[in-house]
Order: C-alpha cells, then sequence, then structure tokens
C-alpha cells in the first residue's frame, strides 16, 4: 500500500458547516457591515431574546468568552479575599482561573468516573477542608463536562445545606437538557462559551450567562459595560470589557437555524459509537434524564496508548482532555482539596481519550473511527 494516502477524518469540521450556511452567514455579516452598530448591536438583542428562550430562563446576556461569562457573576456577587470558590480540577483552565483572578481561593473537589462530573460527596469534603483552612464557602462551580449536565440535584442538596450559590459552567453543554430542563435553567446561574469548537460556536470569542435572578441579572448587566449604570453616567460597579460583537451575535443567529438538527447528528453518531465500541471500553454514559451535546466523546481504557497509534495509523485523530488536572499544575499548585485528594481525577487524567464527533462526519468515517479503536483489542 505504499504511495496511498489516507484521507485523515476532521476531528470537527468547521468547514462542513460553513458550506451549509454560508449564504446566510455572509449577508448577516454584510448586514453588519452596512448598519455600522458593531458593538451591541441589533443581533445581540435578537439574540439573548432567542438564547433565554431556549434555555428557559428570564435573562440572557451575551459576552465576550465563556471565561468572561464565568468571571461575570463572581464580579457581580462581590467575590473576592477569604471566599472558597469549589471547582473540580478535571476541567479547562479557566474554571478555577476566574475564581483565583478575583483574590478568592479555588478549592478542588474530586468527580465521578463515569461521568466525569463533580462528586457531591467530595464537595461536602472540600467545603469542611475551606472552614477549617478559615475561608468563606460562598460558591460551587459543577462543570458540564464534555457536554453532558452534572449532577446539579446531588450539588444543590450539599449547597443548599451549607449555604452556597450555584454558577453553572456550561460552555461546553449549551444545548443539553436534564429531566427536560435545558441547560441555563439547572443553576442559580449558568455560563456557556461560542468559541468555534463549542457545540455552537461563533467565528471567534463570544460567551452568554443565563439567569432568572433580576437583581444579579441587573449587576452582570452593569459588569458587563465597566459597572456602567443603566443611564450610561453612573457607576455602580466596577466592571469588564465584557460584550459581545454584533458580527458575532449574526453569526450565531444563522448557526442556531441549524443548531437543534446539529445536536440530533450528534447524538445519533454517539448511540452508533456506544452499540459498537461498549465491548472494548467504556464508553460514556448519561444519567436518567440526561441529554448530552456530545462536545467530546471520551472513553475511558487502560489501552489508551495503543488506542491512539492505532487510531493516527487509520487517519483518525484523538485529542486528550485533561491530560493533567488543574491541582496538578504549577499556578494551582498551592490550593486546597477535598479531604482525600482527588484520586479519580488523578486516574481519569492517565484513561480518557476522545474521538472525533462532530455532526458532519459521515458514516464511512464513523466506521474508520470504530475499526480503528477495535484493531487496537485486535477485535
Ligand atoms: C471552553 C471552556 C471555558 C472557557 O470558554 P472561552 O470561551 O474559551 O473563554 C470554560 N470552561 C470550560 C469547561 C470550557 O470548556
Amino acid at each position: 500500500m505504499t504511495g496511498t494516502v489516507v484521507r485523515p477524518v476532521p476531528y470537527i469540521d468547521l468547514h462542513a458547516q460553513r458550506q451549509r450556511i454560508a449564504a446566510g452567514v455572509d449577508a448577516a455579516i454584510a448586514r453588519v457591515l452596512e448598519h455600522g452598530g458593531f458593538v451591541m448591536g441589533p443581533e445581540v438583542d435578537e439574540l439573548e431574546a432567542e438564547l433565554a428562550q431556549r434555555a428557559g430562563v428570564a435573562h440572557c446576556l451575551t459576552c465576550a468568552s465563556g471565561t468572561t461569562a464565568l468571571s461575570m457573576p463572581l464580579l457581580a456577587r462581590g467575590i473576592g479575599p477569604g471566599d472558597a470558590v469549589f471547582v473540580p480540577s478535571f476541567t479547562f483552565t479557566s474554571t478555577a482561573e476566574v475564581v483565583a483572578l478575583r483574590g478568592a481561593t479555588p478549592v478542588f473537589v474530586d468527580v465521578h468516573r463515569a461521568s466525569f462530573d463533580m462528586d457531591p460527596r467530595s464537595l461536602e469534603s472540600a467545603i469542611a477542608t475551606a472552614r477549617a483552612a478559615g475561608l468563606t464557602p460562598r460558591c460551587v462551580i459543577p462543570v458540564d463536562l464534555f457536554g453532558r449536565p452534572a449532577d446539579y440535584r446531588g450539588v444543590q442538596r450539599v449547597a443548599d445545606e451549607h449555604g452556597l450559590w450555584i454558577l453553572g459552567d456550561a460552555a461546553q453543554s449549551f444545548g443539553a437538557s436534564q429531566h427536560g430542563r435545558p441547560v441555563g435553567s439547572l443553576a442559580d446561574v449558568s455560563a456557556t462559551s461560542f468559541y468555534p469548537s463549542k457545540p455552537l460556536g461563533c467565528y471567534g470569542d463570544g460567551g452568554a450567562v443565563f439567569t432568572d435572578d433580576e437583581e444579579l441579572f441587573e449587576r452582570m448587566h452593569a459588569v458587563r459595560v465597566h459597572g456602567q449604570g443603566r443611564d450610561r453616567d453612573t457607576l455602580v460597579s466596577f466592571g469588564l470589557t465584557g460584550r459581545l460583537d454584533s458580527i458575532q451575535a449574526a453569526v450565531l443567529l444563522q448557526k442556531l437555524t441549524i443548531f437543534d438538527d446539529e445536536c440530533e447528528q450528534r447524538d445519533r453518531i454517539a448511540a452508533r459509537y456506544a452499540e459498537h465500541l461498549s465491548d472494548v471500553v467504556d464508553v460514556p454514559t448519561l444519567g436518567p434524564g440526561d441529554r448530552s451535546v456530545w462536545a467530546q466523546y471520551t472513553l475511558r481504557t487502560d489501552r489508551r496508548d495503543e488506542i491512539v497509534r492505532s487510531l493516527d495509523r487509520c487517519g483518525v485523530p484523538t485529542a486528550i482532555f485533561y491530560r493533567r488536572p488543574l491541582h496538578q499544575q504549577a499556578p494551582y499548585a498551592h490550593f486546597p482539596r477535598a479531604g482525600g485528594g482527588l484520586p479519580i481525577t488523578e486516574a481519569l487524567a492517565n484513561e480518557v481519550v476522545s474521538l472525533p464527533l462532530h455532526p458532519y462526519l459521515d458514516a464511512d468515517d464513523q466506521d474508520r473511527v470504530v475499526a480503528g479503536v477495535r484493531a487496537a483489542f485486535g477485535a
């Protein structure tokens, strides 16, 4: 077979999506260029109304990124030095970074092995750790890792008992739901990201927060633009340059016209992978009532290196989220952890591998992915 070049399978395929919606996107961007309201133009209001409706909440505020979205509630609620905010270590940096940047203390919590999300029992023990260190427990940030909603009921029980509010890190999960309730409505306030590779992505950076809390919404509204009150001449707090560009809002409105269909395609491919792979690896699971948007399709296996090599030989890329948990990274190593440590997090870092899964992955490419994984087991 020398000389044959195997066409690589795309890990995500924004090009195929672009071809599908090119006419609509180009026209929408042209309208922004024409009206010239590049910041907080009419597209932003329209997008916020549609996102709030989809999330089943009273208020949505779009903003500059997912990280900005996580920061706005912390600023609005005055989180700062002496406060403990409980976060997983098995997550993207932003979840803990926004806390540390406020001068507050991220306290790391372990996760469930099968579902990758925060373990409420470890949260209880982390709250005890924080109290013993003289910190005030304020907030908990469960993460909807890989597109599946976190255990919000379990986290809520502990949060209620200890007077914490819940900020959902929904950066990977917009469009998912739990017991029929959409992501955005599962926490006191939820933050999502529209980074291009997220299930709903724009053509640059973007994010949004969702809440039913009127007072919090007003405070975040001020935080988004340098602490400006509704009259703009009165500063009510510190804030950020937190706005979303009109062009990104215009792109997102076009992407929303195909988003439900894309989510169904993702579901279908995830089901097909599960059907053909569950005898050789631990495939991702869903809790009762969960619907995932499959931001990543992440396996657990003790043969990770073999799988990665086998797929690479078939022209199939893989990704590892997350190879080094945050508590083992230098900037975060000194922050406190739940009693008993984070054994599941540390095990997962050696076990996980994510496969290509996007709405434009055709049946042939799905078969190549399946064959590549199975080949690592001689199956
Ligand atoms: C992507 C991501 C973020 C940050 O979003 P940005 O838009 O890149 O700032 C935060 N948390 C998690 C879990 C993410 O995956």
